[in-house]
C-alpha cells in the first residue's frame, strides 16, 4: 500500500493504524519507525511480548514512563464544550477523541453504562456511579466536564510543555 513518496516531508496525514485499522489517533512512532494510535500501542505494552505489532521489535520501557517522546505531533485538547475525563493516580485525563464521541453518544442516548475494549481489556463506564471498571477490580473516577477544565493531557499523553 506504500505510495512512492517523493514528498516525504508531508507525513502529517494520519496513517492507518495496523492494529485498529483506523487513522492513527494520537499517533506514536515506535523505535522501529512503525506508527500506531497511542492507545493501541499502550495495548501492546499490556500484551505478553511488549513488541511492535508489525515487526516484533521490543517496545522500550520508557514508552510507559515518557510516552510524549514517541508522539509524532502535539497532543490536542478535546474540542467541543464538554468532554469526558478519567482520574488516574496522577490526575484527570481526557479520553482519546474517538472514545469521547462514543461515550458521549451512549450518555446522550440515555444509557447508564458504556462498554469498550481499551488497551486490550474490557472497560465499563458507569455514568450513574461516575466510575470506570477494568481489570476486574480496578476502578477510576470519571466525569463529564467542561473541556477547558484542568487536566493533564489525553489518554495518558501529557500536553507538551515547551522545550523540555
Ligand atoms: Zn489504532
Ligand atoms: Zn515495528
Amino acid at each position: 500500500m506504500a505510495k512512492d513518496n517523493l514528498d516525504t516531508n508531508k507525513i502529517d496525514k494520519a496513517e492507518e493504524c495496523a492494529i485498529c485499522l483506523m487513522p492513527s489517533e494520537l499517533p506514536v512512532r515506535m523505535p522501529c519507525s512503525h506508527e500506531f494510535c497511542f492507545t493501541c500501542a499502550k495495548g501492546l505494552m499490556k500484551g505478553q511480548n511488549k513488541s511492535c505489532a508489525l515487526c516484533r521489535t521490543p517496545i522500550p520501557p520508557n514508552f510507559i514512563t515518557n510516552p510524549e517522546t514517541f508522539a509524532t505531533g502535539a497532543v490536542e485538547a478535546p474540542i467541543g464544550k464538554y468532554s469526558w475525563f478519567y482520574k488516574s493516580r496522577s490526575g484527570w485525563w481526557a479520553y482519546a477523541p474517538r472514545m469521547q464521541t462514543e461515550v458521549e453518544d451512549a450518555f446522550q442516548s440515555g444509557k447508564s453504562t458504556f462498554e469498550c475494549i481499551l488497551y486490550g481489556q474490557k472497560y465499563i463506564l458507569d455514568f450513574i456511579k461516575s466510575i470506570q471498571t477494568f481489570e476486574v477490580q480496578k476502578t477510576q473516577h470519571i466525569k463529564r466536564g467542561l473541556s477547558k477544565s484542568s487536566h493533564l493531557g489525553v489518554a495518558g499523553l501529557r500536553y507538551t510543555v515547551p522545550s523540555e
